[in-house]
């Protein structure tokens, strides 16, 4: 990352962002709002005017229009001046992290920086999803196996390409950019790209626009690994899976390692052609589980190494034993700890204390494990004035549909429950849950009602909205 050359407005900064990530309730937001902000490349302010550089445009887009105004209360309250101007730019100048650029000029590097300048929205790696950083338990130790012979021989046969798959915040990006940055290390002539299954789509959208096509065809055809995150985004467009899928077919005849991840299994990828399904399949596809305890104590001790003041054992343990479902909400459970112990370094931290401190993420997962999806169907039919058994039914009335697509979307993202009992207790196939659970997300964008609903439903099990995964 480039250094900021206003050391005060960095600081400023970091405590506007600490103050709010700690805001975020909603896991899905944390990810996304940290993915984008990894990458500010830096911050300086002149005469109250405070200026965000990113690595990429979108990356600045999208943070100023979702969260300039979020972004100027957290700096007032960090102690910014409250005539804060604030502006978001792309800083052309930086050089993207995850596009080597090897230091020697040799006629291998300069081919390498040729084909790397080229691109304009691959996303940088974060440095702290290392190997070491990551860790073993049995639940994810045979994505990890996976994730090393990969790094060990990149692009052979058996793991190429390398599919993980398992449920939010359990470690898949990590993992995959463990392998990125590790390979990086090992071999900085490799041109490696990773992104968001998203961005591709956005990538190639303006590419189409731009008409472009042949050079996002070169571009993608010519790097040395390719990592698609979170491919349950892809869309179900016909062209671009067309592209998609000969890009991926390019990579594989050239011996090019290709990683993806996924919430699901690739057979149960909801939008995504037959014959992708099989290549995604053709290499090798590991799960990624819930972390036993062991393990979730484990990453709690690695990831709360270097914190100051230090955090107790028993305070690790408590979170260990309290919060089973996500990685991510045991690190956001974590912060709050540190914050407590940094205000009062003294404070004793008792489990009463603790409960009262965690109360909300305890509360959370308590709710999590009792909701089970006949009472989520009760609650909706009711509230639908349907019966449960039509919402069990094949009908395809809209009358009917809304209510069922909703109640499997309040099962996905509110219970603890996994796809393949969501289907089985809908009695439903899994593709045409995850076709409902999209399709009510796309519809909260636009229809208010529904939200409202929504929002009542969830209010009966002591819920929010933002409280989803
Ligand atoms: P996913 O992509 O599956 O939603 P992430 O890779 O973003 O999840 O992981 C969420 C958080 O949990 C990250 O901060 C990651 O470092 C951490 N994490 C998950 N699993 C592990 C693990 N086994 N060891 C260390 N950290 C982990
Ligand atoms: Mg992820």
């Amino acid at each position: 990352m480039k250094e900021s050359i206003d050391i005060d407005s960095k600081m400023l900064w970091e405590r506007a962002k600490s103050i709010y990530l700690s805001t975020l309730q909603s896991e899905q937001e944390k990810e996304q709002v940290e993915r984008y902000l990894s990458m500010i490349t830096a911050v300086t302010c002149s005469d109250n005017h405070f200026v965000i550089l990113t690595s990429n445009a979108y990356a600045a887009d999208f943070l100023k229009t979702g969260y300039s105004g979020k972004f100027k209360s957290c700096l007032d309250l960090a102690g910014g001046d409250s005539n804060l101007t604030l502006e978001f730019m792309y800083d052309e100048t930086v050089k993207r992290p995850s596009i080597v650029i090897p230091s020697r000029s040799s006629p291998m590097a300069s081919s390498s920086q040729r084909r790397m300048s080229a691109f304009s929205s691959t996303m940088p790696l974060n440095e702290e999803y290392t190997f070491d950083e990551f860790v073993r338990g049995p639940s994810n130790s045979w994505a990890l196996a996976a994730a090393q012979g990969v790094v060990a021989n990149p692009g052979k046969s058996g793991y190429n390409p390398l599919f993980i798959h398992g449920g939010t915040g359990l470690g898949k990006t990590h993992l995959m950019q463990a392998i990125g940055n590790e390979l990086r290390r090992k071999n900085p002539e490799m041109a490696i790209c990773y992104l968001t299954a998203e961005t591709f789509l956005n990538e190639y959208v303006n590419a189409l626009k731009n008409s472009q096509i042949e050079s996002f065809r070169n571009r993608y055809r010519t790097i040395d690994m390719l990592m698609v995150d979170d491919v349950q985004f892809l869309q179900k467009g016909k062209q671009f899976q067309e592209e998609f899928f000969n890009t991926f077919n390019a990579l594989q005849q050239a011996h090019k390692q290709i990683v993806m991840t996924s919430d699901v299994a690739p057979k149960n990828l909801p939008s995504i052609e037959e014959r992708l399904i099989s290549r995604f399949e053709g290499g090798m596809v590991q799960e990624i589980e819930s972390p036993n305890y062991e393990t979730r104590l484990a990453i709690l001790k690695k990831k709360s190494e270097g914190m100051t003041p230090e955090i107790p054992d028993n305070a690790l343990e408590y979170i260990a034993d309290s919060i089973k479902s996500h990685v991510r909400a045991m690190e956001g459970a974590l912060r709050k700890v540190g914050i407590f112990r940094a205000m009062d370094p003294t404070a004793k931290l008792t489990n009463e204390m603790l409960s009262r401190l965690l109360s909300d993420f305890i509360e959370k997962e308590k709710n999590l494990r009792k909701l089970t999806i006949e009472e989520i169907q009760q609650t909706v039919a009711k509230k639908y004035s349907v019966e449960v058994s039509q919402i069990l039914s094949e009908e395809r009335t809209q009358s009917l549909v809304t209510p069922r697509q909703l109640a499997m979307y309040i099962a996905r993202k509110f219970s603890m429950k996994g796809l393949k009992e969501i289907a089985s207790q809908f009695k439903k196939t899994h593709s045409t849950v995850i076709h409902g659970v999209k399709n009510i997300e796309k519809m909260l964008d636009v229809d208010e009602e529904l939200k409202s609903n929504l929002e009542e439903i969830l209010a009966e099990f002591g819920y929010r909205l933002s409280d989803k995964f």
